[in-house]
């Protein structure tokens, strides 16, 4: 079955059709898709832009029903769908149940969202009227997705935009297609009005261009490289759309000397190589202060020597595979380009074969200057770069050196510096002795600098982003 595209309440077949690859298995594709033309994509639009009316009126319940609809049928399915989603991006089993679990929630926190879309009324300066302020919808939406996250980034676009009363033309990655169909396919079922919704699937260069371009999408809300992203925000601001961008991070997790040993090794193996290092809120620079540094790398090579790297779907693996080959020639390049600059390689990085032929790369970790380049730029791979801090404000100093801000850590046992790095670090999200991946679904997630621009996303937030802010006066006489 080629899984199709969903235009106008209609699936569509499309200009050509595509092949969805299983990284740890590439003999064994995941399934087939259509990808979208130009034309799709402007059918798409105008139909989001005929349902936008009736759409941005609705009744909150209606949208409240729908959403918790999808919500629950996420949660239901936790398995059959983890299991495709693991087949398709990669991540283990259990990451990727978890992921289409946070999915379910994320749709039912939003269902409930829709209810208490809120205002204000305040008196006016002027005697006998009131002003009232409220939340509108934007109108059509454009969201563009990365393939690390198949469910969950797409369910914190989609929901919130949903219950705003916006209609939507959703472009996923093309590396996991297939489960962007499930979330149409649920969307569909849920009985969303035609043209309310719309999955349109083929290249960013074709169908993402193609949302972007055309000024009929009011907002574009996208997550991936820092590249497409300043490029989608030029064009796009310069028609005068709305635009959120989440680009990504080098996270720096901080490890003080007094830091719980334990908890250290725990946040920086599940922060830096989880989800096979593929997150923009990884753990790619662990900056360890001087005095537990031996006992620290000690205790990390430790945990690192039993990861065992495998395919996804198999019981008891801690790391899948990388994603296809582009993203492994990436990993293995930097992991070269980091030898040349004088970086140390400590272990890992290399090249694994498995039962079934797929991109399998064993956690890599090297010891490096904050200058060179495996230590500024994100890899987006099961890499991470180890720097020593002399003291706290050394390891602060070198957390902020970054183009990035997305999220910091620290591992500490001071109340003292946990509070300071709370209020210094020079990233949207801080987590203490905790992985600097793994977010709560219900508050709001974004960075600073280079990793993020506009409004937050998640949790309340999101309102901020898919809505537009009227202020009305009237005078009653
Ligand atoms: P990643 O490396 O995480 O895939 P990308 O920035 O390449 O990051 O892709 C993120 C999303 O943006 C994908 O859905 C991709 O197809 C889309 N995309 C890529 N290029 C463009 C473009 N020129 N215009 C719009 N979307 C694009």
């Amino acid at each position: 079955m080629v899984h199709r595209n969903y235009i106008n309440g209609q699936w569509k077949t499309g200009a050509t059709v595509g092949i969805s690859q299983n990284p740890s298995d590439l003999d064994h594709p995941v399934g087939e898709y259509a990808r979208a033309a130009a034309a799709d994509v402007i059918e798409a639009i105008a139909a989001a832009r005929a349902a936008s009316s009736a759409w941005s009126t609705s009744s909150v319940q209606r949208r409240a029903d729908l959403l918790d609809q999808v919500g629950n049928e996420l949660l239901e399915r936790k398995d059959e769908l983890g299991e495709l989603l693991a087949r398709e991006e990669g991540k283990s089993l259990p990451e990727a149940i978890g992921e289409t679990a946070r999915a379910g929630y994320i749709f039912k926190f939003f269902a409930g969202e829709a209810l208490r879309i809120g205002g204000e009324h305040l008196s006016s300066v002027r005697p006998g009227v009131e002003v009232d302020i409220t939340r509108e919808p934007v109108g059509v939406v454009g969201l563009i997705t990365p393939w690390n996250f198949p469910y969950a980034i797409p369910a914190w676009k989609i929901a919130p935009a949903l219950a705003y009363g916006n209609c939507v033309v959703f472009k996923p990655a093309e590396l996991v297609p297939l489960c962007a169909w499930q979330l149409a396919d649920m969307l569909h079922r849920a009985g969303l009005p035609a043209g309310v919704f719309n999955l349109v699937m083929g290249s960013g260069r074709l169908v993402g261009q193609a949302i972007v371009d055309h000024r009929d999408v009011d907002a574009i809300s996208f997550t991936g490289s820092q590249a497409v992203g300043e490029d989608l925000r030029r064009v796009a601001a310069g028609r005068g759309a709305r635009v959120q961008l989440e680009m990504g991070g080098k996270n720096p997790l901080v490890v003080l000397d007094d830091a719980d040993i334990d908890v250290a090794v725990d946040a920086a193996v599940q922060g830096s190589y989880y989800s096979t290092g593929q997150r923009c809120t990884a753990s790619s620079r662990l900056i360890v202060e001087r005095g537990i540094h031996a006992r620290f790398l000690g205790a990390l090579l430790r945990r690192m020597a039993v990861l065992k790297v495998g395919a996804a779907t198999e019981r008891g693996i801690d790391i899948g595979p990388v994603v296809d080959e582009s993203q492994l020639r990436t990993d293995l390049n930097y992991l070269q380009i980091a030898r040349d600059e004088g970086a140390e390689p400590i272990a890992g990085g290399e090249l694994v074969e498995r039962s079934t032929r797929g991109h399998f790369l064993t956690p890599a970790l090297l010891r490096a200057e904050p200058g060179m380049r495996i230590a500024r730029e994100e890899v987006f791979g099961p890499v991470a770069t180890l720097l020593v801090a002399d003291s706290y404000e050394h390891a602060l100093a070198l957390a902020n050196d970054s183009p990035f801000g997305l999220c910091a850590g620290i591992c500490t046992q001071s109340l003292k510096h946990a509070s300071h790095f709370k209020r210094h670090a020079q990233a949207g999200m801080v987590m203490v002795n905790l992985p600097t991946a793994g977010v709560d679904y219900h508050v709001p997630f974004g960075g600073r600098k280079g990793s993020s621009y506009g409004p937050r996303e998640q949790g309340r937030y999101a309102a901020e982003f898919f809505t537009t802010v009227k202020t009305a006066y009237v005078f009653a006489g």
